[in-house]
């Protein structure tokens, strides 16, 4: 399933491309500098259409990368890490719990008998896509006594090969999760479609922001949709132009990935990586 030709970054040459510019970062003064570099790209994006920097979280995506390459970005200033894979993120949380500032998202799709090293750990979850999910993190996070940040995946670029609720099944779900007293929501994710067209990209955002604010003027009391979690290393700056409150970048700040990102994510036939 991963090989090279599956991988969504090879149809994608225009946004995708910076790929190979991405340099290992192996100090802290490489991430340092990367990090000032995604940060000014993201206030040069929102001085251009009138937002606050302080209004787009950045999430530095840390999947693949190595303990080590994740205290240096500690040490450089990462007080977030999001991660893809539960085990993946559990593991690295252990190792590094004495480093008490730091929190850990997790952005990929949950199994149900997952949901217990996630309710342990993490503070946020961003691809809830099933009530099954939700059950099982509300009945862990119960045991836990913890509560944990959600944010409602939504399958924007109609491609079979994502995860994510289908636009017009969202309204119905989250009529559902008040039920989920551990569960917080506070927004949706996406991830747009693997394109070199900016415009077929900036599409999947567009939607995305037009549905929550459809959502927000009749969501379920405690729920605030005022998130949008959407935008990468090769498109972030599109979706700050559409309103991303929450941008999660990995290579422009830890370095190309050396795993395929069809490991990461599901290929076209529609079955996921299991772990
Ligand atoms: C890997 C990943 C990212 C970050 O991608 P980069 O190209 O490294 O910026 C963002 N969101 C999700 C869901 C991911 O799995």
């Amino acid at each position: 399933m991963s090989t090279d030709d599956s991988s969504p970054y090879r149809e994608s040459p225009l946004l995708h491309g910076l790929h190979n510019r991405w340099s290992q970062a192996e100090s802290i003064e490489d991430f340092q500098r990367n990090l000032a570099a995604v940060h000014a790209r993201i206030a040069a994006t929102c001085q251009r259409v009138g937002r606050e920097p302080a209004s787009v979280r950045l999430l530095p995506v840390s999947k693949t990368k190595s303990e080590t390459s994740l205290r240096l970005a500690h040490a450089a200033g990462c007080q977030w890490f999001g991660e893809n894979k539960p085990q993946e993120a559990y593991r690295k949380w252990e190792a590094m719990q004495e480093l008490n500032d730091v929190r850990w998202s997790v952005i990929g799709h949950l199994q149900t008998n997952k949901a217990k090293l996630v309710a342990r750990f993490a503070s946020e979850f961003q691809a809830l896509d099933s009530l099954r999910v939700a059950e099982a993190l509300e009945r862990r996070l119960q045991i836990e006594g913890r509560t944990l940040d959600v944010f409602v995946q939504v399958n924007t670029s109609g491609e079979a090969s994502k995860f994510g609720l289908p636009p017009d099944e969202v309204a119905a779900f989250l009529r559902r999760l008040p039920a989920f007293s551990a569960l917080r929501v506070r927004g949706l994710m996406t991830l747009a479609v693997f394109s070199g067209e900016a415009e077929r990209v900036r599409d999947c955002f567009v939607r995305l922001r037009n549905l929550r604010d459809q959502l927000r003027q009749d969501a379920p009391a405690g729920a605030s949709l005022n998130e949008l979690s959407m935008g990468m290393s090769g498109d972030f700056q599109i979706a700050i132009e559409e309103g991303a409150t929450v941008v999660r970048v990995g290579q422009a700040i830890f370095g190309a990935r050396a795993t395929p990102d069809s490991h990461y994510w599901p290929a076209a036939t529609g079955t996921g990586p299991e772990q």
